[in-house]
């Protein structure tokens, strides 16, 4: 192993990889075993080398985002977990059309949060639904994120990624799949580099106050004084994931330190030092009792990786990018 380090050291640039580093520092759950590598890398070039260090070696490596959708069991992640830093967070306005059209591009580093902050600086309006959502636009991309009647599919343009090949291509929205919180993007391996939105000019002032009462809306209904990663589960057609887990009578239900939210039932949280396997268990009770009372199967939202045995009928490594 010593040599892997060093060759991804190489790749992924002095200083900018960490062993055995816990993940509970780096997603929004905040618990998690330790990733064996964290690399940052700050440019394509490195990504396309550490990628290919990686798989020379033929150690896993898996994309991290900001860890908002993401549960990792206790004992953590055997590969390398890669994120995004450097040119991946910066943005510019590429072009601007007469009737206000504005093409805006980010790298998939960036928050969504800065690139709403940004937006508003600008005056862009179209990007307001995703400035409260605590991921990048890489994640948003792969998630399809969407909030307040609004998804990430309504302003993409394209993005651009690298295969696992390292090859770079600029791909249409219109052949990303992007559906309800889904994309082809993990079953294709791509990484997302950067991506391409079309907002429009806008007035500020309405920019800002549509941001804050969405802002506010999301203090007011969602447990964000505790840690999670959002909604659980998706939306079941016909269905609100919340109503039919409040109905089946599963609000404030625990199992260890893990809880179905008090304040809203779709949000599994760690109220008190929960360990990864206790919120999967939670999230299966959760999916089995709310099956017996509706006859509806919720489809978890949350990615899992580092579980020792198969979750919710799948591969629980479903996302790892293994040779
Ligand atoms: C409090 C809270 C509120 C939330 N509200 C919403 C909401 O309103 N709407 C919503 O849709 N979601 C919401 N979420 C969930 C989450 O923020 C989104 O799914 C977000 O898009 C995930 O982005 P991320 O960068 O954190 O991705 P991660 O969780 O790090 O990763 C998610 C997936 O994307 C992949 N990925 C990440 N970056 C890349 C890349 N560059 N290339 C290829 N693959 C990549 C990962 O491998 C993983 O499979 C919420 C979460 C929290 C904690």
């Amino acid at each position: 192993m010593d040599e892997f380090y060093r060759a991804l050291c190489k790749a992924a640039g002095e200083g900018q990889v960490k062993r055995r580093e816990p993940m509970a520092l780096h997603t929004t759950f905040r618990t998690g075993g330790p990733a064996a590598f964290f690399a940052v890398v700050q440019t394509e070039d490195e990504l396309r080398k550490t990628v290919r260090v990686c798989r020379e070696h033929q150690v896993p490596w898996y994309m991290l985002g900001n860890g908002s959708n993401l549960l990792v069991g206790s004992s953590g992640f055997p590969g390398v977990m890669i994120q995004l830093g450097g040119e991946f967070k910066q943005w510019e306005i590429t072009q601007e059309e007469e009737n206000g059209h504005v093409l805006f591009k980010a790298g998939a580093g960036l928050l969504l949060s800065k690139i709403g902050r940004a937006a508003l600086e600008e005056g862009l309006t179209g990007f307001e639904f995703a400035a409260g959502i605590p991921g990048t636009l890489g994640g948003a991309a792969v998630m399809n994120a969407g909030a307040y009647g609004g998804e990430m599919k309504d302003i993409l343009v394209s993005v651009r990624i690298m295969t696992q090949d390292g090859e770079i291509r600029e791909l249409p929205a219109g052949e990303l799949a992007l559906s309800y919180r889904h994309s082809c993007i993990p079953e294709k391996g791509y990484i997302v580099l950067s991506a391409v939105m079309e907002l429009k000019k806008g007035n500020q002032e309405e920019i800002r106050a549509q941001m804050e009462d969405l802002a506010f809306r999301r203090k007011d209904k969602q447990p964000l004084e505790y840690p999670s990663a959002g909604s659980t589960f998706k939306r079941p057609e016909g269905f609100f994931a919340g109503k039919l887990i409040e109905d089946a009578g599963l609000k404030g239900f625990s199992v260890g330190g893990a809880q179905v939210s008090e304040k809203h039932a779709g949000f599994v949280i760690n109220r008190e030092q929960a360990a990864p396997e206790e919120i999967r268990e939670l999230i299966e009770a959760v999916r089995n009792r709310v099956f017996g009372t509706s006859g509806v199967w919720l489809e978890p939202e949350v990615k899992l990786l580092g579980f020792e045995t198969p979750a919710f009928g799948e591969s629980a490594d479903t996302d790892l990018k293994k040779e």
